[in-house]
C-alpha cells in the first residue's frame, strides 16, 4: 500500500483546496519559515485520527479550520483526505479488494469531526484502526515533524519500543488490545453494578417478606389485613401507604 495525495481544503493556512503528491521517494518537507511544512504534517496526523486539539498547536479542534486573513474571510469547514493505493492488495483485510482507499476527515463549526473511507461515513476509531493496520497513525513514530528527531534519540526504551513494534507491523494488534482491555473493563463495571442492584433487591424482598408475614398474623389475629376498612364485617378499601411530612409535624 503506498500513500499517494493529501488533499487540503480549508485546513489552516490552506484556505482553498490543495492536492500534495505522494511521490515515489518523498521523505520530508523543506521551506522556508512559516510557509505550512508543520501545517501539512498535521494534516496527515489529523486525517489519521488526531485527537488532542494542542498537538495541532490549537486550544480547540475548530482551530484547525482557516480563520482568514486581511484578504480572505475564513472558512466554516475544513477537510483532509489522504488517497491510499492499493494496488498491491495488501490492504487491511475488509479493504484488501479494492485498488484504491480514500480516507477523509471533514470539521464543520459546531458540528465537530466525520471520518469517512470512500465517502462512506465511519467512526474515528474505523479510521484510527485503518491506518493502526497499515502501521501508522497520528502518533506514529514515522512522522518525524520539527525537533523531534531529538526526542526519539533521547526516547525512553518504552517509547523505543512503539518504533520496533511498528517496524514489526503489530501496531494494529496493540490498538486492537487496548480496546478489548477497555471492553472488558467496562463489562467488570457492569458487573459490579448488577451485583450492587442484586444485593439491593435482595435486601427489599427479604423486607417485604418480613412485612408480608406480619400482615398475615395480623390477619389471622383481626380478620383483615392492617390499613384495611372494614365495612360490616368485610374488607372495602385498603389504604396502601401512609405518608408522614416531617416538617409538618415541627410545626
Ligand atoms: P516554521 O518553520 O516556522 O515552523 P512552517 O513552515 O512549519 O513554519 P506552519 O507552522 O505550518 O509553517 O504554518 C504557519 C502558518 O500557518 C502561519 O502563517 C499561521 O498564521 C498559519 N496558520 C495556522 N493556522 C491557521 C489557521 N487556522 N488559519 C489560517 N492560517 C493559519
Amino acid at each position: 500500500m503506498e500513500f499517494k495525495k493529501i488533499q487540503l481544503n480549508g485546513f489552516k493556512s490552506f484556505a482553498e483546496k490543495t492536492n500534495f503528491l505522494i511521490e515515489h521517494g518523498l521523505t520530508g518537507i523543506v521551506g522556508p519559515n512559516g510557509c505550512g511544512k508543520s501545517n501539512i504534517v498535521e494534516s496527515l496526523r489529523w486525517v489519521m485520527g488526531e485527537t488532542s486539539a494542542k498537538s495541532m498547536r490549537g486550544s480547540g479542534m475548530e482551530d484547525v479550520i482557516f480563520n482568514g486573513t486581511s484578504n480572505k474571510s475564513s472558512k466554516n469547514i475544513a477537510e483532509v483526505s489522504i488517497s491510499v493505493d492499493n494496488a498491491s492488495h495488501d490492504g487491511p483485510m475488509q479493504y484488501k479488494d479494492l485498488d484504491h482507499i480514500e480516507v477523509r476527515r471533514k470539521i464543520e463549526k459546531d458540528k465537530g469531526s466525520k471520518f469517512y473511507i470512500n465517502d462512506k461515513e465511519v467512526r474515528a476509531r474505523d479510521a484510527q484502526m485503518f491506518f493502526a493496520d497499515l502501521s501508522t497513525g497520528a502518533h506514529s513514530p514515522s512522522m518525524i515533524s520539527q525537533g523531534r528527531i531529538g526526542a526519539l534519540v533521547t526516547a525512553k526504551p518504552t517509547d523505543r519500543r512503539a518504533i520496533l513494534e511498528e517496524a514489526a507491523n503489530i501496531s494494529g494488534l496493540h490498538v486492537r488490545r487496548h480496546e478489548a482491555e477497555l471492553r472488558l473493563n467496562a463489562a467488570e463495571t457492569n458487573l459490579k453494578r448488577a451485583d450492587e442492584l442484586r444485593r439491593q433487591q435482595e435486601k427489599q424482598l427479604a423486607n417485604l417478606q418480613k412485612q408480608a408475614e406480619e400482615a398475615t398474623k395480623y390477619k389471622v389475629k383481626h380478620g383483615h389485613y392492617p390499613g384495611e376498612v372494614v365495612w360490616n364485617g368485610v374488607p372495602r378499601l385498603t389504604i396502601l401507604a401512609m405518608a408522614t411530612f416531617p416538617n409538618a409535624q415541627k410545626k
